[in-house]
């Protein structure tokens, strides 16, 4: 058989422990057999990125804006007993937060569908996807707790400190607490073009929920932002035969119970933070959800939402059998690769990643599959395989 052939390169993140393990039995199984590809590799293990004081994960990122499309295995984030157990320099700062930064992008999470694997919610028939703004709100807010009576107010100095506005919060006659948030035009605007384009890139609705009917300037602004883009994208919306919804956020929760799926959910920072957690458990397990980070340039990092599964390595490191679900991992591998597909069109590399795809699927289907899914599975005859015997057993397929 000849290989596909890839003329744009991709760009490879490696990873730490048991993802780093799986990345390359997956490389080996599905990727070198069949494709002519070159991959731009970037390792950035936490022993590598404390060699190269993390310069790695900066030249990872601006690999992607370079080339658009980057897929990424897990890494750890030190911590104090990181530090130890790795004798690093420091504890460097979260790659994906490094990454998030320089391409300016954000975070969508996209759980896989499995027939036999249905979803806690019985209407969800269709990826929920969700969009959290990643910047301000109560995550960089300013608070205080207040002792004694005494006025809290909101005060507005001008650059050349004229004193523009200011409005009292609260009269307090007793103790109380009060806080003061903000955001900025250009983080809500990065994050409205990131939503645009991952639901254009996917061909799924737009939701936007807020509650602007309460709060008339802060998530009014959110509001008319989203409509300002949804006005400048009218025409690719319409190609893309999508459209755009803005809901109150407990419509929209209210909503999405009952609805089949199917959508971008994009939602503010605290209620992203919440509401993908929601989702992400009522889709069922970790090892089945992808997540992608879009910036608003469009350039797209495909990656597992899970970590690097640290209590399998142990096991594996020991010698003994591990089940770790290799799904997600392989979906970060086809979202990207079926992503450069559509940017190079190239109909071949499409059609691969979802032949891969469907491989998967119709693997689990079938009733083979890791350990973590027999107890959601609601197939009669299932078979827990480790986690080679899963990869072989797709690989059959495919
Ligand atoms: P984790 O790696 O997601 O694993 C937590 C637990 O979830 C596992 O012990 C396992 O449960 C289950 N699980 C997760 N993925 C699975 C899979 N593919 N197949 C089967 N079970 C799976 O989270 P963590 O243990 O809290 O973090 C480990 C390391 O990952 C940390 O160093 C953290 O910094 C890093 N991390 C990286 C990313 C990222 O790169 N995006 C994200 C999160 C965490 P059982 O043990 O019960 O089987
Ligand atoms: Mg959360």
């Amino acid at each position: 058989m000849s290989k596909i052939k890839v003329k744009t390169p991709l760009v490879e993140l490696d990873g730490d422990e048991m993802t780093r393990i799986i990345w390359k039995e997956i490389k080996d199984r599905f990727i070198y057999p069949y494709l002519d590809i070159n991959l731009e590799y970037y390792d950035l293990s936490v022993t590598h990125r404390d060699e190269t004081n993390d310069q790695v994960t900066v030249d990872s990122a601006n690999a992607i804006k370079k080339h658009g499309v980057g897929v990424k295995c897990a890494t750890i984030t030190p911590n104090g007993d990181r530090v130890k157990e790795f004798s690093l320099k420091k504890e460097w700062p979260s790659p994906n937060g490094t990454i998030r930064s320089i391409l300016d992008g954000t975070v969508f999470r996209k759980p896989i569908i499995i027939n036999n694997i249905p979803p806690a919610v019985k209407s969800w028939k269709k990826p929920i996807m969700i969009g959290r703004h990643a910047y301000g709100d109560i995550y960089r807010d300013v608070e205080l707790q207040v002792t004694d009576p005494g006025k809290v107010e909101l005060v507005y100095t001008l650059a050349d400190g004229t004193e523009k506005q200011r409005i009292l919060v609260h009269d307090y006659k007793g103790s109380g607490v009060a806080l003061a948030m903000h955001n900025l035009d250009k983080s809500i605007q990065s994050f409205a073009k990131s939503c645009f384009n991952y639901a254009i890139s996917e061909k799924v609705n737009l939701w936007f929920a807020t509650k602007d009917t309460i709060s008339k300037k802060y998530h009014a602004r959110f509001r008319q932002i989203f409509d300002e883009e949804a006005k400048a994208r009218a025409k690719e919306l319409e190609i893309a035969g999508i459209g755009y919804y803005y809901y109150l956020i407990d419509d929209a929760v209210a909503q999405i119970m009952k609805n089949e799926g199917g959508m971008l959910w994009a939602l503010m920072n605290y209620d992203g933070d919440v509401m993908s957690d929601m989702v992400a458990s009522g889709f069922g397990s970790l090892g089945l959800m992808t997540s992608v980070l879009v910036s608003p340039e469009g350039n797209f990092e495909y990656e597992a939402a899970h970590g690097t599964v640290t209590r399998h390595f142990r096991k594996h490191q020991k010698g003994e059998e591990t089940s770790t679900n290799s799904v997600a991992s392989i979906f970060a591998w086809t979202g990207a690769l079926h992503k450069r597909g559509e940017l190079d069109k190239n109909d071949e590399l499409v059609q691969f990643a979802e032949k891969l795809e469907k491989a998967v699927i119709d693997t689990i289907e079938s009733g083979e599959m890791t350990k973590d899914l027999i107890g959601l599975s609601t197939s009669e005859k299932k078979i827990g395989l480790n986690t080679f015997a899963f990869l072989d057993a797709v690989k059959n397929r495919l």
